[in-house]
């Protein structure tokens, strides 16, 4: 089978490596419909040390099972998937707590021998845990937004649980791409009254307003927290979404709390300490956050997505096929699509 294999910064390929197959009695194998390239993929892309073994790419994806192991009891041949960005068993202590992402039978796409989503087929461990049947066929209009439940739709909604938003708050979003958008339309969803957005790529900051976003801020820095207090009575956001993970994002974000506000971080932190400040103690704001357990947000989004009252799916504005995917990576890199979707 074909998949993308990353081998430097920069250098992704796509070529053939050994099929995926069933090996465990809890695996199914699913041919993949439709998958993605994240925001955090870029991560490598810009910094990844070479490697001659390559490291496989991916952790969005929808599918179709094509087998599964004979402990299998939740999902069969035939029916259409959705994966979360981690797998999990959904059975143990975490996972009964909604915190898949920590399961102690769990890991990670792309790792480990296992496979990654931006291929033709993968072997998913414990299916049962991981996989979420989709009421609908594989070519679905709603596919792309059914496509975001993987990861940053749940993603978006996890900043704003952690964030504590609520009706009447006034929210900030610390970032304008796919996963800040997400935030925009979980805020929008949990009854935010403002929600304010800070970035400034055009594009991204008009489909925000269409999401539900009420401000724009796209001051950076010092100013960017004068912009935000000016536009909240001098008291700073109630709920900060925080969805880049840079040094200056952070400070950024942990800034405009107002006193007993929360910041959800769920931008791949890029620093190894968190930028603190007496501030954000004597402000008694909490910070929260972390890897999202989108396992446990698809059954609560699906109706939202299958009703059409949320359209995630339009954070995608670039389609290629599995050949396009190195090209898929310039593109979001240089800020030319907001998300790739890949269609196989
Ligand atoms: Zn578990």
């Amino acid at each position: 089978m074909r998949a993308t294999v990353m081998y430097d910064a920069g250098d992704v390929r796509v070529e053939t490596v050994p099929d995926a197959r069933l090996i465990e009695p809890t695996d199914a194998l699913v041919t993949v419909t439709r998958a993605c390239i994240c925001g955090s993929d870029l991560w490598p892309y810009n910094q990844m040390e070479h490697t001659e073994i390559g490291q496989r790419m991916g952790h969005e994806f929808i599918g179709v099972v094509d087998a599964v192991g004979s402990d299998v009891r939740t999902v069969k041949v035939g029916d259409v998937v959705v994966a979360p960005f981690a797998w999990s068993d959904g059975t143990c202590v975490f996972c009964q707590e909604g915190l898949h992402t920590s399961c102690l039978h769990g890991g990670w796409w792309a790792r480990d021998g296992i496979d990654g989503g931006q291929g033709e087929a993968v072997r998913v461990p414990q299916a049962d845990g991981t996989l979420v049947v989709l009421p609908v066929g594989e070519d679905d209009a709603l596919m792309p937004s059914l496509l975001t439940l993987s990861d940053v739709m749940g993603t978006g909604h996890h900043a704003a649980l952690a964030a504590k938003v609520g009706p009447g708050k006034t929210v900030a979003v610390v970032g304008d791409g796919a996963v800040g958008l997400c935030g925009v339309i979980a805020a929008k969803r949990l009854g935010a009254k403002q929600i304010i957005i800070l970035g400034r790529h055009p594009d991204r900051i008009a489909l925000a307003k269409e999401f539900g976003a009420t401000d724009v801020v796209s001051e950076r820095g010092d100013e960017a927290v004068e912009r935000l207090r000016e536009l909240t009575d001098g008291f700073g956001a109630h709920s900060v979404l925080e969805c880049v993970g840079h040094e200056q994002s952070t400070v950024t974000a942990l800034s405009i709390a107002r006193p007993g506000g929360a910041v959800g971080r769920v931008g791949l932190p890029q620093q190894e300490s968190i930028a603190t400040t007496l501030t954000t103690f004597f402000d008694n704001v909490t910070i929260a956050g972390g890897p999202a357990p989108a396992r446990a947000y698809i059954e609560e989004l699906l109706p939202d997505v299958l009703e059409g009252r949320i359209e995630p799916g339009r954070v995608f504005d670039r389609v290629t096929d599995l050949d396009g995917v190195p090209d898929g990576y310039r593109a979001m890199n240089d800020r030319e699509a907001i998300k790739v979707l890949i269609e196989f």
